[in-house]
Formats: structure tokens, sequence, C-alpha cells
């Protein structure tokens, strides 16, 4: 519970879901309509051309009224069948939720990655994978799983680096990329990188509140699916694609989020998916700013994969990040990723995407600073005044001259 009357607003900066724009909820307040009618099938239509865009694809988006865990799911079960073989890269928490969830389907996955801790501090090693592949002469692999935004730890992957990787080898195996926290946020290219399924979610960089979820396809991923013997009937993608053609579901879709969707895809496309991305960038830049003033370690050991989306910021040896990120929450109302899996008690996230802008990154870092000394972490020096220094040094990339 907060030590205060809650009043102003709350601080929602875990790394999703992420605050959800006015604009945004107005345009979900609408009156839900007739699913099957005229006005909706134009909806459909529209929106299932429009969030292509944010994909970077030619191809279909199946939309999901679901979480992200659901449309992870759905790309196992629509291309592989019983006992295949997948190789999975352990990146952090949701790498090995997905390699745990593919062992639950009856697949037979494997689970490579850098050893102790080391994997959870660095993106795919895609020499790794083409090692792998390489080994595996008889193709019994079936498909390369990636995350490609580790939410867990704040590393990105280079997933075209991870396409070369299988291309260099000419194995046939399937590319997955889970990128429920990354799309919209970090620059993602379904078609350019090969990816053949592409997972993600609405309540991240898509600024909605949880319940949809994505698997963009290539046509070898449809391909794939027509031979695939995992059961599926709910999240079969042949019969969502059919009614799709019309802009409608087989079943009943949350249609208040779609308006939501329909309006965040307005928005990011109005801005421009570039500036998207700088501005994530920028934000990402001004938080490890004050990390690095503070004197404390990002969980995150490589420059080149630092994550836009948000930092994981690693406590010093007997300091118990829970204790810490509870007491910011209690004292001003703050909400901070926790440390996942393995890395709990070790590190607490700061979020900085979708709906932010400096005046709220300022506002987290205050409170992590205050929280930090309150709790008797010591600090070399101040990240608030880094940040500040940095957000006025460099201007937001859409910046007017005047
Ligand atoms: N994968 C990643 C990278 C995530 O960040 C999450 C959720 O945070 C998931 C998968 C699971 O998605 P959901 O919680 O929406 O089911």
């Amino acid at each position: 519970n907060l030590d205060f009357h809650p009043s102003g607003r709350h601080f929602l900066q875990i790394p999703g879901p992420s605050p959800v724009p006015d604009r945004i909820l107005r345009a979900m307040s609408l009156p839900t309509i007739d699913h099957r009618g005229p006005e909706f099938g134009a909806l459909g239509r529209e929106l299932l051309d429009k969030v292509r865009q944010v994909f970077k694809t030619q191809g279909p988006v199946v939309i999901y009224p679901a979480s992200g865990t659901g449309a992870w799911e759905a790309a196992l079960i629509n291309t592989l069948s019983p006992g295949d073989s997948v190789l999975m890269y352990e990146t952090g928490h949701f790498a090995t939720l997905w390699q745990k969830m593919a062992r639950r389907l009856g697949l037979e996955p494997e689970f490579i990655g850098l050893p102790g801790d080391e994997g959870w501090r660095h993106g795919v090693q895609a020499e790794m994978i083409e090692a792998r592949l390489r080994e595996d002469s008889e193709q019994r692999i079936k498909a390369v799983c990636v995350v490609h935004n580790e939410t867990s730890t704040g590393v990105t992957s280079d997933i075209a680096a991870v396409r070369r990787a299988i291309d260099a080898t000419g194995h046939p195996a399937l590319l997955m990329v889970d990128t429920i926290s990354g799309l919209a946020s970090a620059d993602y290219r379904h078609d350019e990188w090969g990816v053949d399924v592409t997972i993600s979610g609405s309540q991240k960089g898509l600024m909605l509140p949880p319940g949809i979820s994505f698997n963009a396809l290539s046509d070898k991923a449809i391909d794939a699916s027509r031979k695939a013997e995992l059961p599926k009937s709910f999240w079969a993608w042949d019969e969502i694609l059919e009614a799709n053609r019309n802009g409608y579901w087989p079943y009943t879709p949350n249609t208040n989020l779609l308006y939501g969707l329909d309006e965040s895809l307005n928005m990011l496309l109005t801005e421009g998916l570039d500036n998207v991305f700088a501005r994530h960038q920028r934000w990402a830049a001004g938080v490890r700013e004050a990390v690095k003033a503070w004197g404390l370690e990002i969980q995150c050991q490589d420059p080149a994969v630092y994550s836009p989306v948000l930092t994981g910021v690693v406590m010093p040896e007997g300091v118990d990040a829970d204790t810490v990120r509870q007491l910011i929450y209690r004292r001003f109302d703050l909400s901070l990723g926790m440390g996942l899996g393995k890395a709990k008690g070790r590190m607490f996230r700061i979020g900085h995407l979708g709906d932010c802008n400096d005046l709220t990154l300022m506002a987290t870092l205050s409170g992590c600073e205050m929280g930090l000394t309150m709790s008797g972490v010591p600090l070399a020096s101040s990240g608030v005044e880094a940040a500040m220094r940095y957000f006025s040094e460099h201007a937001p990339a859409h910046a007017s001259d005047a």
C-alpha cells in the first residue's frame, strides 16, 4: 500500500504494460459494435492493412484476443509437429518461459546460450546458432526461436545476424522471433530480416492495455502450417486468415481493443516509426547516464545491444532490489519492474517506452534516486543531474530549430 492518500498520477514505469495515452483510452470508450456488421468489416480491413506497416511486412498479421503468451503458443503449434526439435536461445526469463512452453507442447527444445550469468547480459550469439545448425546434417531442427528484446534484462538481439547465420548454413529451419516488448519501440523488420513468424503483444510499444497479440507470417510459415501436426483450433491461422480477408474474425474479437489499436497505429504512423525509435533510443541513453552517474551496474554488458525499451539496474551485493522497489512504490507511487527468474532481487528494471516524455523519465529517475538513497545504497553522484544534462544537451530528433 502507498504511504499516502493517492493523489496526482501513478507512474507506471515497468517495461509493459506501458501507460495508455488518453487518445487511446478515449478511442476504446466508444460503444461496442456488431462484429459481423459492415462498419466492423471496414475497421478490420483498414487496421489489418495498417498493422503490417509496424511489422514492416507485406504479408498477413494475425491478431489474437490474448496476451503475448497465447501468440507464442500460436507460433509453435501452427508450424510444428509433435517431437520436432526446436533450437531456442537463452537470453533471459522470457526466452526460458518460451522454451518451457515448447516442452509442454510436446516439442523437443534445445536451449543454447552463453554459460553462467553471461547469457542474461548479452544478446543472441548468432555464431552459436550457426555452429549448431551446421552439426544438424539430418535437418532435425525445424525452427530457431529467439527473443528480440529480452524484457527481463534490457538486452536486444541482432535478428539480421541470426538470419545471416541460418542462411550461411543453408539450413531450412524456420526463424521465429518474439518482439513482444520490442515492436513499435525498437527497430524491427519482419520481411527484410527474413523472419518466418514474428510474435508481439499490445501492452508495450503499441501503448495499449494487455489483451491482444500478434503473429506476422511469411509464406514459408504458412506453408509449414499446412503440414504441421500439433493440434490447433482456436489458434489456427487458416480460418482466421480466411475471415480476415473481409475484415472479420471467425470468433468474437475484442472490438474495443481494436479501436485502441487503430488509434495507436494512427499515432505511430503519423509520428513516423523512425522518430518513434529515435525517441526511445534517446530516453534509454538519458536513463543510462543516470545509472552510470549513480555508479551502479547496467545488466546489459554490451553497449551495441542496450535496449531502447528498458534498463536493468543491478544492485550492489547485499542489497535486495525488491525492498528498494517496494519502498519507491510506497513513498512515490512509482512502479518499477522487478527482477525476474534468476535475476529476482538482484535488479530492478526501469521502463522507458511508449507514452513517456523527458519529464516523466526525470520524475522516474528522481523517485529511483530518492528511494536508493533512503535504502542506504551508496551512490557515486546524482543520476538525476546527469540525466537532466543529457536531455537538455540532446534535443529530440524532431524538435523544431526555433
Ligand atoms: N515475451 C516477452 C519478451 C515479454 O516481455 C512478455 C511479457 O512481458 C511475454 C513474452 C509474455 O507476454 P504476456 O505476459 O503478454 O503473455
